[in-house]
């Protein structure tokens, strides 16, 4: 079975929670080993443990991934519990709001530090191993918001932190094929975990659903044969690609 991924070790970040927790899970159940890594602790620790009750075998590391020392931290870790790093989860990302005009250089600064500047030091680190190791998958997770400007705005920063995280997928996604390692990207649409259940994006939730064809948010289960695919050898002649799963939020 070319989707089985027995054999195989992973990370996710951002896995405490959400889109990364059902990663994790979806990795795991395919039968990779799986580190579950978030910047807090708990979160990671719990979401290991739910992977080992399901005889997964699993590990927890707490990283910010907008520190490059924690980024390096992460991958040595991974590879000195299991010797490699064939999947690259890089699914960590912040969503901060603000009118374009009153958004200040310091959220400007920290969606991106997260967003794209962490997204690419984690790639940059996973990928120089899987480089030497002449195989690898990385899957960032970028955003529907990378392609249309969902309704209403007020997310500059994160649109374009976004936009950003494809071209960065696309451009090491060709560079790195032929020495074995592919690099895509999935682009959830609005998808139902604590992010959008904050204060902040509470009010745009009613107007959000007016927006999808599907008539429903994502659910984390509607994403996981996606990373699942993406991870193992069946996909193997996709790089680059932006995997949109949006209930044709896009197209509207
Ligand atoms: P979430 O907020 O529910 O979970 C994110 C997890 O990442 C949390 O556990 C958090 O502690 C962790 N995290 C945050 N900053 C981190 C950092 N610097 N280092 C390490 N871990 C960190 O978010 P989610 O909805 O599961 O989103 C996951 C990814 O999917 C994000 O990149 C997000 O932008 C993207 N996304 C989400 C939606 C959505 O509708 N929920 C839609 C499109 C894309």
């Amino acid at each position: 079975d070319r989707m089985r991924l027995d054999g195989k070790v992973a990370y996710v970040t951002g896995g405490g929670q959400g889109i990364g927790r059902a990663f994790a899970h979806a990795l795991g159940e395919a039968g990779a080993k799986v580190a579950v890594v978030d910047l807090d602790p708990a979160r990671a620790e719990a979401v290991e443990r739910e992977l080992s009750v399901k005889g997964i075998n699993s590990i927890s590391i707490q990283a910010d991934i907008s520190k490059p020392e924690d980024v390096q931290n992460m991958i040595d870790t991974v590879v000195s519990r299991w010797g490699a790093v064939h999947i690259a989860c890089n699914n960590a990302g912040i969503n901060l709001n603000s009118a374009s005009e009153d958004t200040t250089l310091e959220e400007w600064d920290r969606t991106f530090g997260v967003n794209l500047r962490g997204t690419f030091m984690c790639c940059q680190a996973a990928g120089r191993v899987m480089l030497k190791q002449g195989y690898g998958k990385i899957i960032n997770t970028a955003s529907m918001a990378s392609l249309i400007v969902p309704h209403p705005q007020k997310q500059l920063s994160y649109n374009t932190s976004k936009a950003g995280v494809v071209k960065l997928t696309q451009t090491l996604g060709t560079e790195w094929i032929d020495r074995g390692v592919r690099v895509n990207c999935i682009s959830p649409g609005i998808v139902d975990t604590p992010l959008i259940h904050s204060e902040d994006l509470k009010p745009l939730l009613q107007r959000w659903l007016s927006d999808i064809p599907a008539g429903r948010l994502a659910q984390v289960t509607d994403l996981q044969a996606a990373v699942v695919y993406l991870a193992s050898d069946t996909s193997d002649y996709m790089t680059g690609h932006n995997l949109v799963i949006e209930g044709g939020q896009s197209l509207w």
